[in-house]
């Protein structure tokens, strides 16, 4: 059979507009955030667990590849369909099923965003912590399928610490369940973790039931200038040292704090070739009390013009300022190559040391930003986009950091997974031994590769 009268085939075994084939639809899910697109040769759109499990039935029966897209905000290109095949969006399962304080849980379906979850516990009294940059924009779905984390993990832990069961189906359209509602499970291997951070390759996530904990009563920020990124760096060991464990620890760098000084004005930026946003969060009494304590700690490791804050709208001015580096960043012109790197804490100093080299070396800006805390830095190689020899440099400069963030013990990825973007770096990410470990569960689990084929395995 063509493969047009194989799609209006399955078209025909699912409820009307399920499968589309037109070319706005087509071309709209070809991409994400990161350059690469490819068409898919159909969309999927469907609503319930049992269509995605008719779906995959008849796509392993095919041998159509099915690359499962949340809301397509991805920074690696993860939900691109490479091989073509089908689309499969989880844009029209976005319900939030239950909300159960007692419990201590959600249940959602994949294609809800994730901030509305957390508005959602918020109304209740609850917390959904987990809270990458795109929040407001991306799916649960794909928050877990790459273990999504944000300036939060550093307190709270990142998405697979709140994922406590979830309905998968299998590429044959098997539907399983693993865990469940209980925050305590040891039955049976952890599978829920396997599919966390599967990045579409293992199954498609139709359910999940998640975590929630009591919401914080109120914040409390500092926002503190440093003479350079070795001190400030040092001061985050400091601060976790003194027994303080901050909800935040946000550090950026003086290329960063030059490009935002353009962006919003220079009198709306502090002083200083680094800045750290601290942020605890808790009982007011006790942020009230902490704030000062950690100031006073700061203060005598060298941080200077420190602007405190408590409550939500008075720390929100300090995030907004914060939220607005990576736009300070794209308004220089440059194309920005955003590296979700992770190094063990200690190598913080090392790193920044290692970042001026590699920029001075080559003549390319390196901005760095993010979460100081778990050793989670965003390096942006500010490149001219339009230059092939900038490019070709800035693949050099990767290969340099890459290697070198192995050579620490750190990763490559903390919290973008390897996708399309990073998939020429997987060999140095992962040695033989664990490369073919993924094989195996790959193929245990998708023995015809048609889930999102094409990606690192
Ligand atoms: C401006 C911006 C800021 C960002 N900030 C952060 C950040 O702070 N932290 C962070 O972790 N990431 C961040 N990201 C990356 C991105 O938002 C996350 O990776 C997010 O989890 C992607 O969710 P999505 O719904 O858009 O997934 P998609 O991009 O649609 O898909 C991502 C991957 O998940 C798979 N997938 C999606 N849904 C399912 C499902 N139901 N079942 C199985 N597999 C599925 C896809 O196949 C693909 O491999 C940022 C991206 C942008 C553009």
């Amino acid at each position: 059979m063509d493969t047009p009268s194989l799609y209006h085939k399955l078209s025909r075994l699912l409820p009307k507009a399920t499968i589309r084939l037109d070319t706005k639809t087509l071309e709209a899910h070809a991409g994400d955030k990161w350059f690469a697109r490819h068409l898919p040769e159909a969309v999927a759109l469907p609503r319930s667990t049992k269509e995605v499990s008719i779906i995959l039935a008849f796509a392993q029966k095919n041998n159509i590849p099915v690359t499962t897209r949340g809301a397509g905000y991805g920074y690696v290109g993860g939900c691109v369909p490479a091989k073509g095949g089908i689309s499969l969006s989880t844009a029209r399962m976005n319900e939030i099923l239950d909300m159960n304080p007692r419990d201590g849980v959600a249940v959602v379906q994949p294609g809800v965003i994730t901030k509305s979850i957390d508005d959602a516990a918020a109304a209740v009294g609850w917390y959904y912590p987990p809270d990458p940059a795109s929040y407001a924009d991306s799916s649960i779905g794909g928050n877990i399928a790459t273990n999504a984390g944000g300036p939060h993990c550093l307190k709270y832990g990142v998405t697979k610490h709140y994922v406590l069961g979830m309905e998968i189906v299998l590429a044959d359209g098997t539907i399983v369940r693993t865990g469940g509602r209980c925050h305590k499970n040891k039955s049976g291997f952890s599978l829920t973790e396997l599919f966390v951070g599967s990045e579409g390759l293992l199954g498609v996530i139709t359910e999940a039931t998640i975590r929630l904990i009591p919401r914080p009563q109120t914040r409390g920020a500092l926002a503190v200038s440093f003479k350079t990124m070795s001190a400030a760096a040092n001061c985050v060991d400091a601060i976790l040292n003194g027994g303080h464990l901050p909800s935040a620890l946000e550090l950026a760098d003086e290329w960063t704090l030059r490009a935002a000084r353009k962006y919003l004005g220079s009198d709306k930026i502090p002083k200083g070739h680094a800045f750290l946003l601290v942020e605890i969060d808790g009982r007011h009494s006790a942020v009230k009390s902490e704030l000062p304590e950690l100031q006073s700690l700061i203060q005598k490791n060298g941080g200077f013009d420190i602007r405190s804050a408590i409550g939500e709208a008075n720390c929100d001015n300090i995030w907004n300022l914060r939220r607005q580096f990576s736009q300070s960043l794209k308004a220089t012109g440059l194309h920005k190559l955003n590296e979700d790197i992770v190094v063990p804490r200690s190598k913080l100093v090392e790193l920044f040391k290692f970042t001026s080299k590699l920029q001075r070396d080559n003549g390319i800006p390196v901005a760095c930003f993010g979460h100081a805390g778990d050793g989670n830095i965003h390096v942006n190689i500010m490149i001219d986009d339009k230059s092939r020899i900038e490019r070709k440099k800035s693949d050099q400069m990767l290969d340099l950091l890459f290697t070198q963030i192995i050579h620490w013990g750190g990763a490559i990825t903390g919290e973008h997974g390897i996708g399309l973007a990073k998939k020429p770096w997987w060999p140095i990410a992962a040695n033989p031994s664990l490369r073919k470990l993924h094989k195996q569960v790959k193929s245990a689990l998708d023995p015809k590769d048609i889930l999102n084929p094409g990606k690192f395995i």
